[in-house]
């Protein structure tokens, strides 16, 4: 569990990643402005910030500067729809640990932060996911089956980490596209049930069992 400051003046997006953080563990805290960030980033503790440009009273790199120009190490990942090149060299320049583009899929945005909180502290978790003989390496970005190695697509290895994460536990057709498509995907697409197809042909098509009308479940007793 991380204390996380969400800096976002979207309230679309500010709702989708505090809501994302909390269900994953987190305890995150949202503002919208850059004064506030300033204030919160440098008064309490925050294991991470995530920090958009574009905010209402001041650009999120001048947050960052000030940030760092008071001494605050707080690990930043910058989230901003302003995706050139130039952005991500002057964000990384101006001390952002990571910087990800809008829009953004969930589990990597869950991903980068976890890499960063792990560069933190170091702590016990060594990146890999295992549920009965699947095995998912985060780091390697590898998936094996009973020992063998899978080649999984992007969106099929995430789609699988997000089953991982949460075995025998039934999730949404909305939960997997939030957490893999982002939040900007048309709820009424199908895509879940294709890539569920495409992931089960992988993996093994009993282990992703189908809940009626709900959504799906990766057993572990396959
Ligand atoms: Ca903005």
């Amino acid at each position: 569990m991380a204390n996380i400051l969400i800096v976002e003046d979207e309230p679309g997006i500010a709702s989708f990643v505090s809501k994302g953080l909390r269900a994953a563990g987190h305890q995150p805290t949202v503002v919208d402005t850059g004064r506030e960030a300033l204030n919160h980033a440098l008064t309490d503790g925050y294991d991470l910030m995530i920090l958009d440009i574009g905010l209402p009273d001041m650009n999120g790199f001048d947050v960052l500067e000030r940030m760092r120009g008071s001494g605050s190490k707080t690990p930043v990942i910058i989230l901003t729809a302003r995706a050139s090149v130039d952005d991500t060299v002057a964000g990384l320049e101006g001390g952002a640990d990571d910087y990800m583009a809008k829009p953004f899929r969930f589990e990597e945005l869950l991903a980068r932060i976890r890499l960063r909180l792990r560069t933190e502290t170091s702590s016990g978790d060594l990146g890999v996911l295992s549920v009965g003989d699947l095995t998912l390496d985060l780091r390697a970005r590898t998936v094996s089956v009973a020992g063998e190695v899978v080649d999984l697509a992007s969106r099929e290895f995430e789609l699988l980490e997000a089953f991982m994460r949460h075995p025998d536990q039934v999730l949404s057709r909305e939960q997997l596209l939030s957490r893999v498509w982002g939040y900007d995907f048309d709820p009424d697409s199908n895509v879940v049930d294709v890539y569920v197809g495409y992931l089960r042909k992988k993996v093994g098509a009993g282990r992703i069992v189908t809940v009626w009308r709900v959504g799906y479940r990766l057993t572990t007793r396959a």
